[in-house]
């Protein structure tokens, strides 16, 4: 074995290395993954020759807890477990009695808050398994985004997260230590390096995280870090966003990385395009924008960052304030990073080939610039080990993302195989078993048909849409056969209209107490990136019922789709193209359903949620879909003729397009390394 212990110390200077660090970081391995990966990584990251891209994103979920884990031999901190959970079904008498908890679960690393955070995760591992010389930069969120409790009558009560960070398996502080020169403070900010590694272990992508926890900071200043999207002011919100964009272009520059393209995961960014045209002269400036790609990932007004100038003005040194007043000011005292980066980024898209109409009609003078690239999930991450395997048994490169004509012909000439469609029906059974046993105290039977809604609470998500006629789901039920549903996510804290949506599920739960023998609910808490996997490969449809346009694109039918598992949702973001690409085949991707959005018209009010309407719609295509899933049994055997056979082949099919390979390549040859 070749030592690289020496060589992984000159180029990354863990602090407290031999107090805290030297029983993980050993001659060749880093917590157990090839350390040699690292040095080779850093080495291209440092070096001239090699064109490297800096992503920068608020948020990363990196899925820590299942994939690509790193092992310590350091015990985990108490606070690292993932806590005793409880469950609000409609067995109100079950919640009580039995305690619902996962064994030896840690947390993932909590720096994300959900499907922006999934995305930029996901992009990492993606540029990890391509190869790409590319560094993520982030924050180190102290306190994560928050624990959620669901209560009666209370609704969603966040506690505050604590966690470990120096327990966190693979996640290490550095000695280098930046200072940011503001007009009231100079703030100092800590780098950590975690390390996202390819599926193969041959490459790695680095992710440097900021920390203003520091004894040098103010007590105030200290707290900035703690928690992710605070919203409670202002100020708050600034000093976030300069850490992110300044502070990350300072910390690869005091790393030494030579960067040639800044891709900016969302508006949160875009102090970094400040912080570099601060540091040009003015002829410089002309041309800043060409190394900066933009990605806007929502046509939701709040989405976009918007500051009084007065605010910036205190904080901000005035060449910073110059440069945003020439770029991105709005009615003459509020400046608007979206309209900032719009301006001057030479490259700008949206993130599913809608949202890119969307985007144009609400930014008509960027239209010209504005591209579409789809979103993704990265293959390895969210497909099941059982479908996993079925695919390689068969030949199919799923898997492979270089591959994406080969895999759907396949598919395509297995419909045709029983005994195939035999395999996948037990695959996708063997998943739902694994959901079985977990809410065993609940009853979740394999047989019955499962539908899970699961994702950030937002308004325009619409959560509570499948339960606006509770009377019209139970006559489902009794009709056309018994129904299990599971539904998760967190909403943001400060979002009061959807506190309501939260209780109004709540009493609906609670008052179809009595028909659980034929409609069984199941809300969990702390909706994450394990229970995403575990509820996306394992229920039979999934529900994705946003007011359109206002979904960008949606990843989490993505990672059902790759499963097998068909959907029920409403015709925005990524599954517009999924059901155009379906069209021809018997069944296509699910159901859709609902309002729809014809292009060129005004984008309407994410306030007008039609609730009405659609929802008589839902149901409508609930029933068929329910009536459908239990034509696959014939008198207890699986008939393997059924359509809904063909409907999960269909989704299989779309899963070779929907993935951050594709999407990383995509990026790679169009914006980030693009032939002139
Ligand atoms: C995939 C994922 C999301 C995104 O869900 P959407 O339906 O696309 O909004 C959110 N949270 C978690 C934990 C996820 O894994």
């Amino acid at each position: 074995m070749e030592d690289y212990l020496k060589e992984f110390q000159t180029l990354v200077k863990v602090h407290h290395f031999a107090e805290g660090y030297a029983q993980d970081i050993i001659s060749e391995s880093f917590f157990g993954f090839p350390l040699q990966t690292i040095v080779e990584a850093e080495k291209k990251l440092t070096s001239k020759e090699t064109p490297s891209v800096a992503y920068f994103s608020m948020e990363y979920g990196l899925a820590t807890s299942f994939y690509n884990c790193f092992h310590s031999n350091k015990p985990v901190s108490e606070s690292n477990n993932l806590p005793k959970q409880n469950i609000f079904s409609n067995m109100r008498i079950r919640d009580y009695y039995f305690g619902f908890q996962i064994d030896n679960k840690i947390i993932d690393l909590p720096i994300y808050s959900g499907g922006l955070g999934v995305l930029a995760g996901d992009t990492l591992k993606s540029s990890a398994d391509m190869k790409v010389s590319l560094v993520g930069i982030g924050i180190l969120w102290r306190k994560g985004y928050f624990k959620q409790n669901f209560w009666f009558k209370d609704g969603q009560v966040p506690e505050e997260l604590n966690w470990d960070p120096y327990t966190y398996p693979g996640l290490v502080p550095l000695d280098t230590i930046i200072k940011l020169h503001l007009k009231d403070q100079d703030l100092h900010l800590r780098l950590w390096k975690y390390y996202v590694y390819s599926s193969d272990k041959s490459h790695a992508v680095p992710l440097i995280l900021l920390d203003s926890n520091l004894e040098e900071n103010k007590q105030e200043s200290r707290r900035l870090t703690d928690q992710l999207y605070r919203s409670d002011n202002a100020y708050i919100k600034i000093m976030q966003r300069l850490i992110l964009g300044a502070g990350g272009v300072k910390a690869l520059e005091a790393l030494g990385y030579s960067i040639d393209r800044y891709h900016l995961n969302e508006g949160h960014a875009a102090m970094a395009l400040v912080e570099k045209a601060g540091e040009l002269g003015k002829d410089e400036l002309k041309s800043i924008g060409n190394n900066f790609i933009y990605t806007c990932h929502t046509p939701v007004a709040a989405g976009h960052d918007r500051f009084p100038i007065k605010e910036l003005e205190k904080i901000l040194p005035d060449k910073n304030i110059e440069f945003i007043r020439d770029n991105g000011l709005e009615n003459g005292d509020t400046a608007n990073f979206t309209v900032l980066l719009m301006n001057r980024c030479k490259h700008v898209n949206a993130v599913a080939k809608k949202h890119g109409e969307i985007t144009r009609l609400q930014f008509p003078q960027y239209a010209e610039k504005i591209q579409s690239i789809t979103n993704g999930v990265h293959l390895p991450t969210w497909i099941s080990a059982e479908v996993n395997a079925l695919l390689k048994k068969y030949g199919v490169t799923t898997g492979d993302c270089f591959d994406q004509d080969e895999g759907p012909k396949k598919l395509e000439e297995l419909r045709k195989n029983d005994q195939f469609r035999l395999d996948l029906w037990n695959a996708h059974q063997a998943n739902k078993r694994l959901l079985k046993s977990i809410f065993e105290n609940w009853g979740i039977k394999e047989d019955v048909f499962t539908l899970c809604w699961a994702r950030r609470i937002a308004g325009y998500k619409r959560p509570s849409l499948i339960f606006k006629d509770p009377h019209r789901l139970v006559e489902i039920a009794k009709k056309t056969g018994p129904i299990q549903i599971f539904i998760a996510g967190k909403a943001h804290p400060n979002d009061n209209l959807v506190g309501t949506f939260i209780n109004e599920i709540m009493n609906t739960i609670d008052a179809l107490g009595k028909q659980s023998s034929i409609l069984r609910i199941v809300m969990l808490e702390n909706y994450d990136i394990f229970f995403g996997k575990l509820l996306t490969n394992s229920v039979d449809v999934w529900l994705n019922n946003p007011l359109p346009p206002f979904e960008a694109s949606g990843t989490s039918g993505m990672k059902a789709i790759l499963n097998g598992v068909p959907q029920l949702s409403t015709l925005d973001g990524w599954v517009v193209e999924a059901e155009s690409a379906a069209a021809d085949s018997d069944g296509g991707i699910g159901e859709i359903f609902g309002y729809r959005h014809k292009s060129g018209e005004p984008i309407g009010n994410e306030l007008d949620l039609r609730l009405e309407s659609d929802s008589v719609e839902l149901y409508n295509s609930l029933e068929k879909l329910v009536k459908l899933y239990y034509e696959t049994d014939e008198k207890g055997k699986v008939n393997i003729n059924s359509k809904w056979i063909d409907v999960m082949i269909n989704c299989l099919i779309q899963g070779h397009y929907f993935n951050t390979c594709r999407m990383v390549r995509e990026y790679r040859d169009r914006m980030w390394f693009e032939k002139e």
